[in-house]
């Protein structure tokens, strides 16, 4: 059997976006992963469905596996033909002990190649907002590690060199930050020379305490720093105060719960993430089609009769247009009808198979499109959405003498996605909102946190409109917000008003 190949591939420091596309690329063929839990290991989301997934659970510098098991495993997986990623959060060269596992490749004669990621010692910073390097105060920069270096006979820090870099940044140090600011002040640093610790860099739950070489020990102390954080001592650390942007943004270090279908949660998560919230993704509802679904071919055949159509959502919207491919159809036979969207994302949808609406009422209420309706004289009426869906606009059309026939296109099956360290963060009231958009996806929610014995006072609404949030509010859920505008845009916006009313 040939060998296989590793790659050593830096995960980045935390944030998930920071990770690069020739690691993507890669994590997306392995057929072994091996990661810790330092860096972006929400990554591994990119592995494909039958990759073997090893955590080596190294937790911010502890080893839980020693590094030689690690080593081996290395060794052992790629004696096996695999290609193996072995994701290391950083960049693998940086204090990351990646050079150990290259000389046990090396020593079995195991191919491999390594791809840089974003260091924390770089991005750190970056994300407090103090630039590491300054034209005017910090042309020289010193990257430590603090780990026991310190104190030590054998240390290898040449610490009165050190103390004359302009900017020293300390990795692995927190534990010894009593011994590390002795050291610098001994050494002739300034006792007020200011010094950030960053700790969690680059995710929602960073943290950044700021003061002085004299006073940063009982700062750390009374926050309770721990690692992973990186220590930063040098005037550029006062620049921080104006270019501070992560922790500024509106959402930031909130945690969010999405419970929309999988493939209709990118927009809205994204939204989310960019306001600095973090968002688990857990959908309680699937949207399966009806099939077979003879109601549907029913439809077609009697197009003709027809002259209104209503469409209540994106789903109904995609299914019906899959269908009438399927029959060899296209737009055409959509000439002269009357084409109802209820709400701009479902209106959207139907513009995008090259067809305008006649009538997109903003909300889903009787206000809206009962006028349009009255313009006209009574029809026969097509209403084209879920199995179960509330009949309130139907029966508000027979009562002004419409016929209105009703063709269910798919259903709603509850799914339970709720993890255990989503579980956790609930009952630890730390989940600051959970995301319905619509009436189904606070029952499948309900369905899936009552079945993990979740106490609904847990679970804050963040409702997508009235309806919504009525059903929140039926089933014991108290609710936050609900937007008044019917899309992720308009969702988004109302939630950062509720949690920053001074912030967009
Ligand atoms: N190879 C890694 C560093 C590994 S050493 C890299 O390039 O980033 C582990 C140390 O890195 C931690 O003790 C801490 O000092 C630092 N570190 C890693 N991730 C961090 C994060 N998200 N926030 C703060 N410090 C981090």
């Amino acid at each position: 059997m040939s060998k296989g190949k590793v790659f050593l591939v830096g995960s980045g420091p935390g944030d998930p976006g920071l990770l690069t596309l020739k690691g993507k690329d890669l994590l997306e063929k392995a057929d072994v992963i091996i990661f810790d839990r330092l860096g972006g290991t929400e990554n591994i989301e990119f592995a494909k469905k039958s990759a073997e997934l090893i955590d080596v659970g190294k937790q911010s510098g502890l080893h839980n596996i020693p590094q030689e098991k690690i080593n081996e495993i290395l060794v052992k997986k790629a004696l096996e033909g695999k290609n193996v990623v072995r994701l290391k959060g950083g960049d693998p060269m940086v204090f990351g002990r990646g050079a150990e596992e290259l000389q046990a490749l090396i020593t079995e004669n195991i191919d491999f190649e390594i791809v840089p990621g974003v260091s924390s010692a770089i991005s750190g910073p970056t994300y407090a907002g103090i630039p590491i390097t300054h034209r005017d105060f910090a042309s020289s920069l010193a990257i430590i590690t603090g780990h026991e270096a310190v104190g030590k006979p054998e240390s290898s820090i040449p610490w009165s060199s050190l103390a004359e870099m302009d900017t020293i940044l300390i990795l692995m140090g927190v534990g010894n930050l009593k011994k590390i600011t002795e050291k610098l002040l001994e050494n002739g640093k300034s006792s007020d020379s200011p010094v950030a610790i960053i700790e969690n860099a680059t995710v929602g739950s960073q943290r950044v305490a700021e003061g002085t070489l004299a006073n940063i020990l009982g700062i750390a102390e009374k926050a309770k720093i721990k690692s992973p954080a990186l220590i930063v001592i040098g005037e550029c650390v006062k620049l921080r105060e104006k270019f501070s942007w992560f922790e500024r943004r509106p959402l930031f270090g909130k945690q969010f719960i999405i419970t929309r279908p999988l493939e209709q949660s990118f927009e809205l998560a994204s939204l989310l993430q960019a306001a600095g919230s973090k968002v688990f993704v857990c959908p309680t509802i699937r949207i399966e089609p009806i099939e077979p679904n003879p109601g549907l071919h029913n439809f077609f055949e009697n197009l003709p009769d027809f002259r209104d159509l209503i469409f209540t959502s994106v789903n109904g919207v995609r299914i019906f247009w899959k269908k009438l491919q399927e029959l060899g159809k296209d737009a055409r036979i959509l000439a002269g009808k009357n084409l109802i969207c209820i709400g701009p994302a479902t209106a959207q949808e139907t513009k995008k198979f090259g067809v305008n609406p006649d009538f997109v009422p903003e909300r889903y209420v009787s206000e809206e499109f009962i006028p349009f309706f009255r313009g006209l004289k009574p029809a026969k009426v097509a209403c084209l959405r879920a199995e179960r869906a509330r009949d309130f606009l139907p029966l508000e059309l027979k009562k002004m003498g419409y016929e209105v026939e009703i063709f269910p296109l798919y259903k709603t099956i509850f799914e339970d996605n709720i993890d255990s360290e989503v579980v956790d963060c609930l009952n630890a009231n730390k989940i600051d909102g959970v995301v319905f958009t619509s009436s189904s996806t606070v029952e499948g929610f309900v369905a899936a946190s009552d079945a993990k014995k979740i106490d609904r006072e847990k679970i804050r609404g963040l409702a997508i409109g009235p309806i919504t949030g009525e059903t929140c509010r039926q089933m014991g859920i108290q609710v936050l917000c609900e937007s008044s505008e019917y899309t992720s845009k308009g969702l988004v916006n109302a939630i950062t008003s509720f949690f920053n009313p001074l912030k967009k």
